[in-house]
Formats: structure tokens, C-alpha cells, sequence
């Protein structure tokens, strides 16, 4: 491992979120300082970080200001514009690297990248264009899902086809956005990994968390997810395999479709994972502390398990439940947001079993 950052050594996170708010934490324990560049105002990682920069991700000026004040930075969010990165990666290293916020940013590419390394995604057809609609519902068929290539989230930008009949109505409501269309997967469960690797190339996986979703949001994550041990060491060597691929430092949420003929990659994502709030309370390292190490070229925890844990996000209205949570010993982990919205992520829950 050559050059562990010292302590009091700096860490810039782009994106103020619940994401980089638990990774300041983590950073602050390890005894490093963190930097937070947003462009909101009042971001819940500000409440907790050494250093805020509120400004826009054009903003040029304020992007090499940031970047010089660093050791380091990393991002709790796939979506920074390629532009921004053009200005801080000559200033400073940023972790994960170019390759996997450029794979994870277009799902095309990353649907061309996994099947690349051999690995089974849905199948899919590119769609910019009318014509092309009518190529891609052809050859996949209905049901299918057509899915914005940029920008998409909790599944935002995603219209269901029941039938290829409802193929130009979905189109048209992406308003023009380049799309590719993904055959419907009949899965049984969703899973997904935590993976971790350093900058020596040390990979360690945490084990794998089962998810449910309720109205396109993460709803609980549960670990042990039902798999047997070999599905266990397949979908850990999955997300290793991607991990080595991308020459990939910190740590990648890896969301798999278990199916009667193996696992399907649905997506992946450069960054602390909600799937993986689990960790806070089932491990000795979490995973914010992981993905810290990993940035500042420390060696890497196990990642190994010692409890079983069921996490709970607690959207909009799920605050309601507070006073009840606080009578209890289930670890609350709340984001100190104050306006509670409906579908905005307020803070989890882990209940330990
Ligand atoms: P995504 O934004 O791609 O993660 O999709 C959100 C959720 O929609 C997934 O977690 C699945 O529950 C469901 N979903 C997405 N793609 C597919 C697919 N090809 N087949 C079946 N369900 C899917």
C-alpha cells in the first residue's frame, strides 16, 4: 500500500446527501477531515463535514479552489458531469476513477461493459428515436421496461410495457431521452453486493443483502439473503470480477436478479450503496469506513458479518414512526433532513436479529 493518507490529511466528497453525510462520519473517526462540494444549500453532509463548497458543478473557478484544499476525493453520487472531472482529476486523484463513473453514467454502456466480461444482463435494445422503438420492442417483446440511458434513480425515468402496443406512449414520455428498452427478468429475489477494493488491488465483499422495493425505492435490505453458499460465492466473485476489470478504488454496490439460470446484473453503482446501510450494525467495518480506507490507500476490514440485520429506510412519512424507534434498541440513523417530503429518504433503521 504505498502512501496511506495521515491523519488530519483532507478527503473532498462531491455531493452533500445522506451518502456523503455517513461518509464524513466514517472519515472523522479514521481521524481525517472531510470537504463537501454541493451545489444545494444546506446539504445533511455540511451538518457534520470540517468544510462545505456551495456551488454549481460549471462552476470552474470553485471546482479547482476545491480540489486544491483536498488529498483526495471521491463522490457519493454517479451523475457528476464528465466536465467537472476534466478539471479536478488534473488538480487532484479522485477514487473510483473515470472508467467506472463513465460506465455507470450510461446504461448502455454499462450493459455493453458486463457483457463484455461475460457477465449476464437483461436483455436490452437501444432506443433514440421512434423508428428505433419499433426495432427495439420487436425484438425484445413485452413485458420490458424502457429505461432513460442517463440520470435514472429509484426508478425514475423507467416506463413499464405491459404489451408492445404500449411502446410509442412509453417512448413519447421520455421526452426524447436516449433509452434502451430491457426485457422483463422473472426473478425469484433481488440481491446485491458491497464490494470493496484498494488501491493494491485487496478486494473484500460483504455478504450479500436481500432487497425489496417498494414504489421503485429500496424498502429493506436483509442479510442473510436466501442463497445458497455456492450462489454466495458466485455473486461475490461477479462483483470482484467487475471490481478488478475497472482497476476500481472504494466501494461498488453490485444489484444482482436472482433467476432459475443464475444471476442477471440489473445495475451498478460507483458508491456507497443504500442496499449496503446494513453493515453500520452487521459489521465491525461498515461500509462508509470501507469505501474511506479504500480512497485514502489504507488496507481494507474483512468485511465480515457478525450479526443478522434487517434495515428499513424510513421515507416521507415513515417519520411518523419516530417516537416509537426511539423507544427501542433497533440503531436509527437519521440524515437531518427537516422537511419531510413524500419518497425522500429521511434516514434507516437497522434491527438486529
Ligand atoms: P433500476 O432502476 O434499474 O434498479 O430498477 C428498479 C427496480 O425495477 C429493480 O430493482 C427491479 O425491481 C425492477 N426492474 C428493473 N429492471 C427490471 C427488469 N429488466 N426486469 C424486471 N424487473 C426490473
Amino acid at each position: 500500500m504505498n502512501n496511506p493518507l495521515p491523519q488530519g490529511a483532507t478527503i473532498g466528497i462531491l455531493g452533500g446527501g445522506q451518502l456523503g453525510r455517513m461518509l464524513s462520519v466514517a472519515a472523522s473517526r479514521l481521524g481525517l477531515n472531510t470537504h463537501i462540494f454541493e451545489p444545494g444549500a444546506n446539504p445533511p453532509a455540511g451538518q457534520v463535514a470540517q468544510w462545505v463548497t456551495m456551488a454549481s458543478y460549471d462552476d470552474g473557478e470553485a471546482l479547482r479552489a476545491f480540489a486544491q484544499s483536498v488529498d483526495v476525493i471521491t463522490y457519493e453520487f454517479e451523475n457528476i458531469p464528465m466536465s467537472a472531472l476534466d478539471i479536478i482529476e488534473d488538480i487532484c486523484p479522485i477514487h473510483p476513477g473515470r472508467q467506472a463513473l463513465a460506465v455507470s453514467q450510461d446504461r448502455l454502456s454499462e450493459k455493453e461493459f458486463l457483457t463484455g466480461l461475460g457477465l449476464k444482463v437483461a436483455p436490452y435494445a437501444d432506443v433514440t428515436n421512434a423508428e428505433q422503438a419499433d426495432v427495439a420492442v420487436a425484438r425484445i417483446g413485452a413485458p420490458s421496461i424502457l429505461k432513460t440511458r442517463c440520470m435514472g434513480y429509484d426508478g425514475k425515468g423507467q416506463m413499464r410495457l405491459k404489451q408492445a402496443s404500449d411502446m410509442p406512449a412509453a417512448w413519447q414520455a421520455m421526452a426524447g431521452s436516449a433509452s434502451v428498452l430491457e426485457g422483463f427478468i422473472d426473478f425469484s429475489h433481488e440481491v446485491s453486493v458491497i464490494a470493496a477494493r484498494a488501491s493494491d488491488g485487496q478486494v473484500a465483499c460483504f455478504d450479500p443483502g436481500e432487497n425489496v422495493h417498494r414504489d421503485g425505492i429500496l424498502h429493506t435490505t436483509t442479510v442473510p439473503a436466501n442463497l445458497t453458499t455456492s450462489q454466495r460465492m458466485d455473486a461475490v466473485l461477479i462483483a470482484a470480477k467487475i471490481l478488478n476489470k475497472l482497476n476500481y478504488v472504494g466501494i461498488m454496490g453490485v444489484e444482482l436478479f436472482v433467476t432459475a439460470d443464475g444471476f442477471i446484473v440489473n445495475e451498478i453503482a460507483p458508491r456507497v450503496h443504500n442496499s449496503g446501510h446494513w453493515t453500520q450494525n452487521g459489521c465491525d467495518i461498515c461500509q462508509f469506513e470501507q469505501h474511506i480506507r479504500a480512497v485514502a490507500g489504507w488496507p481494507l476490514g474483512d468485511g465480515v458479518r457478525h450479526s443478522d440485520i434487517r434495515m428499513e429506510n424510513l421515507i416521507g412519512d415513515d417519520m411518523d414512526r419516530l417516537p416509537e424507534l426511539r423507544k427501542t434498541n433497533a440503531a436509527l440513523h437519521l440524515y437531518g433532513k427537516l422537511e419531510v417530503k413524500p419518497g425522500r429518504k429521511m434516514g434507516h433503521v437497522n434491527f438486529r436479529s
